[in-house]
Protein backbone atom coordinates (compact mmCIF):
# COMPACT_ATOMS: atom_id res chain seq x y z
CA UNK A 1 0.00 0.00 0.00
CA UNK A 2 1.33 3.14 -1.00
CA UNK A 3 -0.24 6.23 0.49
CA UNK A 4 0.75 9.91 0.24
CA UNK A 5 -1.26 12.27 2.54
CA UNK A 6 -1.25 15.53 0.70
CA UNK A 7 -2.40 19.16 2.83
CA UNK A 8 -1.27 22.09 3.61
CA UNK A 9 1.63 22.99 6.25
CA UNK A 10 0.30 22.33 9.45
CA UNK A 11 -2.71 19.93 8.21
CA UNK A 12 -2.15 17.26 10.62
CA UNK A 13 0.04 15.24 7.99
CA UNK A 14 3.06 14.10 10.22
CA UNK A 15 0.19 13.77 13.26
CA UNK A 16 -1.72 11.26 11.37
CA UNK A 17 0.77 9.89 9.63
CA UNK A 18 2.59 8.82 13.53
CA UNK A 19 -0.90 7.00 13.66
CA UNK A 20 -1.36 4.96 10.63
CA UNK A 21 2.24 3.42 10.60
CA UNK A 22 1.97 2.06 13.56
CA UNK A 23 -1.82 0.35 12.09
CA UNK A 24 -1.13 -0.47 9.12
CA UNK A 25 3.33 -1.41 9.73
CA UNK A 26 4.14 0.95 6.92
CA UNK A 27 7.60 2.47 6.33
CA UNK A 28 6.94 6.77 6.77
CA UNK A 29 8.90 9.07 4.27
CA UNK A 30 8.87 12.39 5.18
CA UNK A 31 11.11 14.73 3.51
CA UNK A 32 10.96 17.58 5.58
CA UNK A 33 12.50 14.91 8.23
CA UNK A 34 14.84 13.55 6.20
CA UNK A 35 15.98 17.33 4.97
CA UNK A 36 16.30 18.48 8.24
CA UNK A 37 18.27 15.61 9.43
CA UNK A 38 20.71 16.01 6.76
CA UNK A 39 20.77 19.92 7.30
CA UNK A 40 21.60 19.22 11.07
CA UNK A 41 24.69 16.78 10.10
CA UNK A 42 25.98 19.09 7.83
CA UNK A 43 26.25 16.84 4.57
CA UNK A 44 26.40 18.23 1.42
CA UNK A 45 22.75 17.55 0.80
CA UNK A 46 21.55 19.28 3.97
CA UNK A 47 24.05 22.26 2.72
CA UNK A 48 22.27 22.87 0.01
CA UNK A 49 18.84 22.18 1.07
CA UNK A 50 19.58 24.58 4.17
CA UNK A 51 18.57 27.99 2.33
CA UNK A 52 15.51 27.04 1.09
CA UNK A 53 14.02 25.89 3.77
CA UNK A 54 14.96 28.65 5.92
CA UNK A 55 13.28 30.97 3.66
CA UNK A 56 10.32 28.82 3.11
CA UNK A 57 10.67 28.20 -0.13
CA UNK A 58 11.18 24.22 -1.53
CA UNK A 59 14.16 23.03 -1.83
CA UNK A 60 14.54 21.84 -6.21
CA UNK A 61 12.49 19.18 -7.38
CA UNK A 62 15.65 16.98 -8.51
CA UNK A 63 16.76 17.05 -5.26
CA UNK A 64 13.76 15.56 -3.57
CA UNK A 65 12.98 13.23 -6.27
CA UNK A 66 16.64 11.76 -5.70
CA UNK A 67 15.76 11.51 -2.01
CA UNK A 68 12.50 9.52 -2.05
CA UNK A 69 13.40 7.29 -5.71
CA UNK A 70 16.37 6.22 -3.13
CA UNK A 71 14.54 5.48 -0.32
CA UNK A 72 11.80 3.71 -2.30
CA UNK A 73 13.83 0.96 -3.86
CA UNK A 74 14.78 -0.27 0.05
CA UNK A 75 13.37 -3.52 0.81
CA UNK A 76 11.79 -2.32 4.00
CA UNK A 77 9.53 -0.46 1.46
CA UNK A 78 8.30 -3.75 -0.54
CA UNK A 79 5.37 -3.79 1.72
CA UNK A 80 4.54 -0.57 1.87
CA UNK A 81 4.89 3.80 2.68
CA UNK A 82 3.26 6.31 3.56
CA UNK A 83 4.38 9.85 1.97
CA UNK A 84 4.44 12.93 4.22
CA UNK A 85 5.33 16.21 2.55
CA UNK A 86 5.95 14.61 -0.99
CA UNK A 87 5.33 15.16 -3.64
CA UNK A 88 4.52 18.88 -3.66
CA UNK A 89 5.12 20.11 -7.39
CA UNK A 90 3.09 18.49 -10.29
CA UNK A 91 7.23 17.95 -11.24
CA UNK A 92 7.84 15.94 -8.14
CA UNK A 93 4.49 13.61 -9.08
CA UNK A 94 5.25 13.00 -12.31
CA UNK A 95 8.90 11.80 -11.49
CA UNK A 96 7.18 9.63 -8.34
CA UNK A 97 4.93 8.21 -11.00
CA UNK A 98 7.95 7.37 -13.06
CA UNK A 99 10.16 5.89 -10.40
CA UNK A 100 7.22 4.05 -9.97
CA UNK A 101 6.07 2.51 -12.98
CA UNK A 102 9.90 1.28 -13.04
CA UNK A 103 9.18 -0.91 -10.03
CA UNK A 104 6.07 -1.78 -11.27
CA UNK A 105 4.19 -0.16 -8.61
CA UNK A 106 1.70 2.82 -8.34
CA UNK A 107 0.16 5.34 -5.64
CA UNK A 108 -3.13 3.69 -4.58
CA UNK A 109 -4.48 6.53 -2.16
CA UNK A 110 -4.08 10.27 -1.34
CA UNK A 111 -5.45 11.34 1.80
CA UNK A 112 -5.92 15.14 1.42
CA UNK A 113 -6.47 16.67 4.68
CA UNK A 114 -8.00 20.04 4.36
CA UNK A 115 -7.66 22.55 6.82
CA UNK A 116 -8.59 26.32 7.68
CA UNK A 117 -5.80 28.62 7.03
CA UNK A 118 -6.11 30.85 10.47
CA UNK A 119 -6.11 27.76 12.39
CA UNK A 120 -2.90 26.43 9.98
CA UNK A 121 -1.15 29.68 11.63
CA UNK A 122 -2.29 28.20 15.34
CA UNK A 123 -0.87 24.75 15.18
CA UNK A 124 2.17 26.03 13.17
CA UNK A 125 3.09 28.79 15.43
CA UNK A 126 2.56 26.67 18.82
CA UNK A 127 4.45 23.38 17.16
CA UNK A 128 7.12 21.73 19.09
CA UNK A 129 9.10 18.96 17.36
CA UNK A 130 10.99 16.46 19.28
CA UNK A 131 14.63 16.85 18.63
CA UNK A 132 15.50 12.91 18.84
CA UNK A 133 12.40 11.64 17.30
CA UNK A 134 10.90 14.18 15.59
CA UNK A 135 7.46 13.57 17.33
CA UNK A 136 5.50 16.63 16.93
CA UNK A 137 3.33 18.17 19.74
CA UNK A 138 1.26 21.29 19.77
CA UNK A 139 1.78 23.88 23.09
CA UNK A 140 -2.43 23.88 23.81
CA UNK A 141 -3.95 20.95 21.38
CA UNK A 142 -1.65 18.26 21.54
CA UNK A 143 0.91 19.09 24.88
CA UNK A 144 3.02 16.26 26.34
CA UNK A 145 2.81 15.46 29.79
CA UNK A 146 5.73 17.31 30.77
CA UNK A 147 6.57 20.49 29.20
CA UNK A 148 9.08 20.36 26.54
CA UNK A 149 9.80 16.74 27.43
CA UNK A 150 9.02 14.22 24.37
CA UNK A 151 6.43 11.56 25.54
CA UNK A 152 8.22 8.89 23.27
CA UNK A 153 11.87 9.51 23.49
CA UNK A 154 12.31 11.78 26.62
CA UNK A 155 13.77 14.06 23.97
CA UNK A 156 14.07 17.88 24.31
CA UNK A 157 11.28 19.95 22.62
CA UNK A 158 11.66 22.57 20.13
CA UNK A 159 10.47 25.32 17.97
CA UNK A 160 11.25 25.05 14.31
CA UNK A 161 12.63 27.79 12.99
CA UNK A 162 10.43 27.97 9.90
CA UNK A 163 7.44 27.68 12.27
CA UNK A 164 8.18 32.15 13.12
CA UNK A 165 5.06 33.93 11.62
CA UNK A 166 6.76 35.41 8.28
CA UNK A 167 8.24 31.74 7.14
CA UNK A 168 4.58 30.50 8.16
CA UNK A 169 2.71 32.95 5.82
CA UNK A 170 5.28 32.16 2.98
CA UNK A 171 5.03 28.28 2.64
CA UNK A 172 1.16 28.59 3.26
CA UNK A 173 1.79 30.96 -0.28
CA UNK A 174 4.09 28.33 -1.29
CA UNK A 175 1.88 25.51 -1.04
CA UNK A 176 -1.19 27.45 -2.47
CA UNK A 177 1.11 27.90 -5.53
CA UNK A 178 2.51 25.13 -6.15
CA UNK A 179 1.06 22.25 -4.44
CA UNK A 180 -2.88 22.76 -4.38
CA UNK A 181 -2.16 21.67 -8.43
CA UNK A 182 -1.65 17.99 -7.17
CA UNK A 183 -5.28 17.84 -5.95
CA UNK A 184 -6.31 18.01 -9.47
CA UNK A 185 -3.28 16.14 -10.72
CA UNK A 186 -4.56 13.01 -8.63
CA UNK A 187 -7.73 14.00 -8.05
CA UNK A 188 -8.22 13.07 -12.20
CA UNK A 189 -7.07 9.80 -11.62
CA UNK A 190 -9.45 8.93 -9.05
CA UNK A 191 -6.93 8.73 -6.06
CA UNK A 192 -8.21 11.77 -4.04
CA UNK A 193 -9.70 11.54 -0.79
CA UNK A 194 -10.73 14.35 0.60
CA UNK A 195 -11.03 14.84 5.07
CA UNK A 196 -12.01 17.78 6.87
CA UNK A 197 -8.84 18.10 9.14
CA UNK A 198 -10.38 21.04 10.96
CA UNK A 199 -11.51 18.29 13.56
CA UNK A 200 -9.92 16.38 16.62
CA UNK A 201 -7.22 14.86 16.45
CA UNK A 202 -8.65 10.87 16.67
CA UNK A 203 -12.18 11.90 14.69
CA UNK A 204 -9.25 12.20 11.76
CA UNK A 205 -7.57 9.11 12.25
CA UNK A 206 -10.59 7.11 12.33
CA UNK A 207 -11.99 8.43 8.92
CA UNK A 208 -8.32 8.16 7.19
CA UNK A 209 -8.58 4.31 8.82
CA UNK A 210 -11.97 3.77 7.24
CA UNK A 211 -11.14 5.15 3.80
CA UNK A 212 -7.81 3.00 3.99
CA UNK A 213 -9.64 -0.04 5.52
CA UNK A 214 -9.93 -1.82 8.63
CA UNK A 215 -7.57 -4.57 7.29
CA UNK A 216 -3.93 -5.86 7.05
CA UNK A 217 -3.43 -3.65 4.00
P1 LIG B 1 2.04 18.76 9.11
O1 LIG B 1 2.86 17.50 9.22
O2 LIG B 1 0.89 18.62 8.15
O3 LIG B 1 2.85 20.00 8.84
P2 LIG B 1 1.70 18.39 11.99
O4 LIG B 1 1.21 16.98 12.09
O5 LIG B 1 3.09 18.67 12.38
O6 LIG B 1 1.36 18.99 10.52
O7 LIG B 1 0.68 19.30 12.87
C1 LIG B 1 0.90 20.70 12.98
C2 LIG B 1 0.59 21.14 14.42
O8 LIG B 1 -0.82 21.03 14.66
C3 LIG B 1 1.28 20.29 15.49
O9 LIG B 1 1.60 21.15 16.55
C4 LIG B 1 0.20 19.28 15.89
O10 LIG B 1 0.35 18.85 17.25
C5 LIG B 1 -1.08 20.09 15.71
N1 LIG B 1 -2.23 19.30 15.24
C6 LIG B 1 -2.21 18.26 14.37
N2 LIG B 1 -3.47 17.80 14.13
C7 LIG B 1 -4.29 18.60 14.86
C8 LIG B 1 -5.72 18.65 15.05
N3 LIG B 1 -6.54 17.82 14.41
N4 LIG B 1 -6.22 19.60 15.88
C9 LIG B 1 -5.38 20.46 16.52
N5 LIG B 1 -4.04 20.48 16.40
C10 LIG B 1 -3.49 19.56 15.58
P1 LIG C 1 7.86 20.01 6.12
O1 LIG C 1 8.59 19.35 7.26
O2 LIG C 1 7.10 19.04 5.27
O3 LIG C 1 7.03 21.19 6.58
O4 LIG C 1 9.00 20.60 5.17
C1 LIG C 1 9.90 21.59 5.64
C2 LIG C 1 10.66 22.19 4.48
O5 LIG C 1 11.45 21.18 3.81
C3 LIG C 1 9.81 22.80 3.37
O6 LIG C 1 9.39 24.13 3.67
C4 LIG C 1 10.77 22.74 2.18
O7 LIG C 1 11.75 23.76 2.27
C5 LIG C 1 11.47 21.40 2.40
N1 LIG C 1 10.76 20.29 1.74
C6 LIG C 1 10.16 19.23 2.35
N2 LIG C 1 9.61 18.41 1.44
C7 LIG C 1 9.84 18.97 0.22
C8 LIG C 1 9.50 18.63 -1.11
N3 LIG C 1 8.78 17.52 -1.41
N4 LIG C 1 9.91 19.46 -2.11
C9 LIG C 1 10.63 20.55 -1.85
N5 LIG C 1 10.97 20.95 -0.62
C10 LIG C 1 10.59 20.17 0.42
Amino acid sequence: MLIILLGPPGAGKGTQADRLVKKYNLVYIATGDILRAAVKSGSPLGQEAKAFMEKGQLVPDEVVVGIVSERLTAPDCRDGAILDGFPRTVAQAEALDQVLGEMGRKVDRVVYIAVDEDELITRLTGRRVCRECAATYHIKFNPPRVRNVCDQCGGELYQREDDSLSTVQERLLVYREQTTPLIDHYGREGLVSKVDGNREIEKIFSEISSILGAGSP
